[in-house]
């Protein structure tokens, strides 16, 4: 993808999820959930997951913060529905790559609208409000309740 095409679907992407964010609400219990707190923008978002056999059935999230962070909260629950465990380990580690490696991600799974936060690279300041959400889901598949920062 050309670097001004990217750009522009970044733009897009953030601005949708920003104004309707996908599964913003708080799952009944029984639940996992992680809290994720980036205290270099203030971001603060809670992700609730629902582990039946293995899939994640269910994964929504509440908080408040920039677009970047409640963007890419959106994009992740979309993502996760359905998927195993395991696609979520590997999902969450081509993000990781995709928005912290300056070559990208190199990986067989396919992001689809994820890859529109790739965008997020042009602005390094701006890269742990795009993670968070993902550091929280990971919080929350490991444990019952954690808190997580990204500092
Ligand atoms: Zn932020």
């Amino acid at each position: 993808m050309m670097d001004s095409e990217l750009a522009a679907l970044y733009q897009d992407v953030i601005i949708d999820h920003n104004k309707s964010p996908r599964n913003f609400r708080e799952l009944e219990p029984p639940r996992r959930e992680a809290d994720g707190y980036n205290p270099l923008c203030g971001d603060r978002l809670t992700v609730y997951l629902r582990v039946e056999d293995g899939h994640i059935r269910e994964v929504t999230f509440q908080g408040s913060g920039c677009a970047i962070s409640l963007a890419s909260a959106s994009l992740m629950t979309e993502a996760l529905k359905g998927k195993t465990v395991n696609e979520a380990q590997a999902l969450f580690t081509q993000m990781h790559a995709l928005l912290t490696d300056r070559n990208g991600a190199e990986g067989d799974v396919e992001l689809g609208k994820l890859e529109a936060l790739a965008g997020v690279r042009a602005y390094p300041s701006r890269v742990k409000c795009a993670t968070l959400a993902w550091h929280t889901l990971q919080s929350a598949l490991e444990g019952e309740h954690e808190s997580i920062t990204t500092e």
